[in-house]
């Protein structure tokens, strides 16, 4: 080889190096002017399943990859939820949950690091339910932790890489950095939501605080008789009462939605469930000649959950049963039960709820209008109610007939019969 060649081959290898230095550089200029305007819309926008979405579609452009998901972890449940999904099966997956415990990005999160999984099909913790029932084949994954406040609150994934190559450096750098965006986005529509609520709370409360503060202000005026001023005082005890109740079931509404409330696991018997609020409420039906009646299949009625929660709940409809019913009128608790279910439904015979406030029912301080000047009560209850009912697995259904009656019925998993706490209960049974 002659000189002259030697020094063309070092000049074209010289120019082939620059243009991918080149081609290198633009690239990461294009990664970077991607994630500069996600930062932008992170300022401009509220549309949070918006701003997600498209953080995914960076993430999927930008680390070339398939499909993206957010998992957000349900703190009651201790599952993750697809919080936001692309691909086909966007809509089907958002109905899905994934554990905590075996799974990949249940492993992110609980870690809180990334995985970096280039062949998922033979990582053990590849949780394969959600491929099956959306006909998916995860082949490679990428899963990077969501930090808020030093908590990791879920994570976000891209899956399989084009071309089947492997997941880079550059991949998972790209991916916490948009993690971190999707992380902010998520607090910021926390927060939102956060204020909202102060201020509902706020107005709900000012209605019982603007009564007491009015009629003790006339307590005090000159020339008032003393059978007003008692009239005042009854009322000013009433109003307050009515405060520190909203005040208490706020307190225990919020920490359930919050899932800070530890709900006790032990086999509770539905019949001995039933049988001790008819007990409970007889008092309250009896002053107003309400007649109680209850029907119980044979059989086991073992239902797994919190024995006192469950009460609460059957008191809190019993309780409603009483107070919007007619005097002299009837409530009757009917269980039934399914192969793999037990239902418990209160049936009253009272005013009823109209049918355009039925979807309202079980919202926070919701009460059918013209209820607030007859009946006392916060409108928590049966959102409460509710509540509990979901952290047993359950549902709450409401069946009403203006002027004729109102059935609530809850629906529970019974327990299943080879573990062990309902075997424990069993044997101690005579
Ligand atoms: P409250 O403390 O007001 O009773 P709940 O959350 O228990 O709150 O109920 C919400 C509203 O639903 C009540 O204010 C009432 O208007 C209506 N409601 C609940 N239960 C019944 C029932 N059995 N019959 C008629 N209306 C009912």
């Amino acid at each position: 080889m002659t000189k002259a060649t030697d020094t063309q081959t070092a000049i074209r290898m010289l120019e082939s190096q620059l243009d991918h230095i080149e081609q290198d550089q633009s690239r990461k200029i294009e990664h970077l002017m991607r994630i500069l305007e996600v930062a932008c819309l992170l300022n401009s926008t509220l549309d949070l399943q918006m701003l997600l979405k498209i953080i995914q579609d960076v993430a999927t452009e930008l680390t070339e990859t398939q499909v993206g998901s957010i998992f957000l972890r349900d703190k009651k449940t201790n599952e993750l939820f697809f919080f936001s999904a692309t691909g086909d099966a966007a809509e089907k997956l958002k109905k899905m949950v994934v554990p905590v415990e075996g799974s990949i990005a249940g492993w992110v999160v609980k870690n809180g690091y990334p995985a970096v999984v280039n062949d998922a099909q033979n990582d053990e913790r590849h949780y394969e339910k959600t491929d099956y029932e959306t006909d998916f084949v995860t082949r490679s994954l990428l899963a990077v932790p969501l930090v808020a406040q030093g908590k990791v609150i879920g994570a976000l994934e891209v899956l399989n890489k084009i071309g089947d190559k492997a997941f880079t450096d550059e991949d998972l750098e790209l991916l916490i950095t948009l993690a971190a965006q999707a992380a902010v986005a998520i607090e910021k529509a926390r927060l939102f939501a956060q204020n909202d609520l102060i201020s509902e709370v706020v107005h709900e409360l000012r209605t019982p605080m603007t009564s007491i503060i009015g009629y003790s202000k006339m307590m005090g005026m000159p020339g008032i008789p003393e059978q007003t001023k008692t009239q005042f005082a009854e009322t000013i005890h009433r109003e307050a009462s009515r405060l520190g109740q909203m005040v208490n079931d706020f307190l225990d509404w919020a920490r359930l939605e919050s899932g800070r409330v530890h709900l006790a696991k032990e086999p509770v018997d539905l019949r001995q469930a039933v049988g001790d609020t008819v007990i409970m409420i007889a008092p309250q039906a009896e002053a107003r000649g309400i007649q109680v009646s209850e029907q119980v299949p044979d059989g086991e009625l073992i239902v797994t959950g919190d024995g006192n929660r469950i009460r609460q709940v059957l008191l809190n409809l019993a309780s409603n049963g009483v107070k919007y019913n007619r005097d002299g009128g009837r409530l009757d608790f009917v269980v039934r039960l399914w192969e793999s279910q037990v239902s418990v439904s209160v049936r009253d015979t009272g005013v009823g709820i109209p049918e355009e406030s039925l979807p309202k029912l079980f919202q926070r301080f919701y009460r059918v209008p013209g209820t607030e000047n007859v009946v006392r009560g916060t409108g928590l209850g049966l959102c409460i109610a509710k509540s509990l009912v979901e952290a047993h697995e359950g549902t709450m259904e409401v069946e009403s007939v203006v002027g004729a009656g109102t059935t609530f019925t809850i629906t529970l998993p019974l327990a299943q019969p080879d573990s062990g706490q309902v075997d424990a209960v069993a044997a101690t049974q005579p």
